[in-house]
């Protein structure tokens, strides 16, 4: 660990139990054993507050994979696991949900120093949300069966429908909300009884190989739950295309997703793609202008604008334009801009220098394209990845920063005259994962959420996200829904069985 990583923890007093984690050498798991690569590669990992060497990773092999891929194979195909009755997956299921909850602080450490995060923000929202998903899983897992169907064929027949788990399910995530993105796919997955090889971001691997000792301790069997750390272009795609894999989960970008899409077909495997947004947020003219601007700041420069359905696009009434952009940036002037670990952290660091370069690059690209860059938008002087939230105004829909996925702390706003208006530009995206409404008007707003191509509709808020509910998108923001009953769907198959009666 480089001596301003050191200088940094110490400078906020974390954990004795992340000095522990740190401490030690950084193992895969697979197959309940803490393993190396297979050809001893490994990766540094960067602190992006500092800027400095934080430990290192294993970097897995197609090998690592097979292992992986073989042993949850062997729990699914009548180990351990598979002989477990629902109601024992769901006390497993709360087992690990409450040591979560006891490892909460450590965890929330662990994703801030790894990613960039606020640590404050990472224990109420990833933590928590982890939690969360677990518990509201481990309740499914009693709930999930068929029904008896009554045919009109002549003859006797007992008609009925088993749903079975789909079987091994290879889960490969993004960095920006490591372990929650993971949980959302893991608590279905378990409650159903599927077993999973998960590839986290090469970037954020650190909170999945802590997350993996907590499984163990929890006393799932060994082969269940498999982490293998490595490049994407590497382990992700071999897992896109390995015949042990029954089910790819992937929550990533819209161009990677499309790669392991068409892999994944070829052979046919049941396929969730969560992808990239570009969500719009609609301001109508009788909304609550200081509470409006305040949602909208937080809905997009939340997590460093590093959110997939991070509000990015807003249409603003064009009778309240100028007053809403002011009340925005003196909003977003209190965001305090900070390391992670600094408690009153709200915009951290990006993850990593090509983030930070990306999104100054496309602020670029948007002062020439001649949109107005009226607030932020610089670089912090360093150590660490920090970018100045930027809020450009009277964009237009064909410029690409209001068109392409920047992934950062960049809003774009344009005026319009009419809610058709509103609702043509909002739609105008090939992403469709989210969008929000500003407005008091009930009846208007009920108007308009029926017209929107989005995934989500939140109003009078945005991101309000809960494990009982869908996530998942429209258009080039994927297909398939994480969280909420809809997720189980994708996790089981449908046996329609018929016996001919006497
Ligand atoms: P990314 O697509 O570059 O990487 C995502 C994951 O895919 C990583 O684990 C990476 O290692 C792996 N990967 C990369 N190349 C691969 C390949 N050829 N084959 C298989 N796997 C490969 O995305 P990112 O930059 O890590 O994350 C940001 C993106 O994720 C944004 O587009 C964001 O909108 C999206 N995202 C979507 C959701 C959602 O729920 N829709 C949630 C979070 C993030």
């Amino acid at each position: 660990m480089d001596s301003i990583v050191k200088q940094y923890l110490q400078q906020f007093g974390i954990s004795e139990a992340t000095q522990q984690f740190l401490g030690k050498p950084q193992k895969m798991f697979i197959g309940g054993a803490w393993v190396e690569a297979s050809d001893g590669g490994s990766a540094e990992v960067i602190e992006p507050s500092t800027e400095g060497l934080l430990t290192r990773i294993p970097m897995g092999t197609s090998e690592d994979l097979d292992r992986a891929v073989a042993a949850a194979r062997a729990q699914f195909d009548g180990g351990a696991w598979s002989q477990l009755k629902p109601l024992e997956r769901e006390r497993l299921l709360h087992r690990l949900a409450d040591l979560i909850e006891q490892n909460a602080v450590e965890l929330a450490e662990i994703e801030s120093i790894d990613m960039g995060k606020s640590a404050a923000q990472a224990r109420d929202v990833d933590i928590q949300g982890t939690i969360d998903t677990f518990r509201y899983f481990a309740g499914w897992a009693t709930k999930l069966h068929g029904r008896t169907v009554e045919p009109s064929l002549p003859g006797n027949y007992l008609a009925y429908t088993r749903k079975e788990a789909v079987g091994v399910v290879g889960v490969i995530v993004p960095w920006n909300f490591p372990l929650q993105t993971m949980a959302w796919k893991l608590g279905a997955a378990l409650a159903t009884g599927c077993t999973l090889v998960v590839k986290p971001a090469e970037l954020t691997s650190l909170s999945a190989l802590r997350f993996a000792e907590l499984v163990q301790q929890a006393g799932i069997p060994d082969g269940v739950v498999n982490i293998v750390s490595g490049r994407g272009s590497l382990v992700g795609a071999a897992m896109a295309s390995h015949p042990g894999i029954d089910k790819l989960s992937f929550t990533g970008s819209t161009p990677v997703g499309c790669t392991v899409g068409k892999s994944a077909i070829d052979q046919m495997k049941r396929l969730t793609l969560e992808l990239g947004g570009k969500s719009a947020v609609i301001v109508l003219d009788d909304a609550d202008i200081p509470a409006a601007a305040q949602a909208v700041a937080n809905g997009v420069f939340f997590n460093s604008g590093q959110v997939c359905d991070a509000g990015t696009r807003a249409y603003i009434h064009r009778s309240i334009y100028e007053q809403f952009l002011a009340e925005l940036i003196a909003y977003t002037r209190t965001l305090k801009i900070a390391p992670g670990l600094d408690p009153d952290c709200f915009i951290g660091p990006l993850v990593s220098r090509q983030q930070q370069q990306r999104v100054l690059d496309y602020i670029e690209v948007g002062k020439g394209e001649g949109a107005e860059l009226i607030y932020g938008g610089e670089p912090v002087a360093g150590p660490g990845y920090f970018v100045q939230p930027a809020i450009f105004a009277h964009c237009r829909n064909d410029m690409r920063i209001v068109q392409e996925e920047i992934f950062g702390p960049v809003l774009v706003t344009a005026p319009f005259d009419d809610d058709e208006e509103a609702l043509r530009l909002a739609n105008d995206s090939p992403f469709g994962l989210a969008a929000a409404l500003y407005s008091n008007d009930l009846g208007r707003v009920h108007g308009l959420i029926p017209r929107l191509r989005a995934g989500s509709v939140y109003v009078n808020a945005h991101s309000t996200i809960d494990p009982a509910m869908p996530f998942g998108g429209y258009k080039q923001s994927g297909f398939g829904k994480d969280l909420g009953a809809e997720q189980l769907e994708h996790l089981l198959e449908t046996k329609a069985v018929w016996i001919t009666l006497p």
